[in-house]
């Protein structure tokens, strides 16, 4: 005979088979800025047609910080820290299934004994 289908354990096994996708995740925020770079001559200097600048801007060691990102990397990038608030997303997930999980077992757990009392007394 199969078990009947838990929907909550078949949403956990299915994030769980997703984590491994995301082992690339990068922490902080994916930052987009517009800056001028300074030099007189540059087209920059108008103030108006800016180079633009991505940075992840995450916590290190307590510390906020701003790390700028190649150009090359940034669709890369921007996709990896996409990939730990999938993560994130997902953990919440697995804990409210599994904290759902435990205090079922708690409350079964409670009845199982309250019958075994009243199985004594009779
Ligand atoms: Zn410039």
């Amino acid at each position: 005979m199969k078990t009947p289908r838990d929907p909550d354990l078949e949403l956990r096994g299915q994030l769980i088979r997703s984590l491994s996708f995301l082992r690339e995740m990068l922490p902080g925020s994916f930052v987009e800025r517009q800056r001028a770079c300074g030099q007189p001559t540059c087209h920059c200097a108008d103030g108006k047609r800016l180079h633009r600048q991505y940075q992840i801007s995450l916590l290190l060691d307590g510390k906020s910080q701003t790390l700028n990102i190649p150009a090359k990397w940034v669709d890369k990038v921007r996709e990896k820290i996409e990939m730990r608030q999938r993560f994130e997303a997902a953990a919440a997930t697995i804990c409210r299934v599994n904290l759902k999980r435990f205090l079922q077992e708690k409350l079964h757990e409670k009845k199982k004994k309250l019958q075994e009392k009243e199985d004594r007394q009779i």
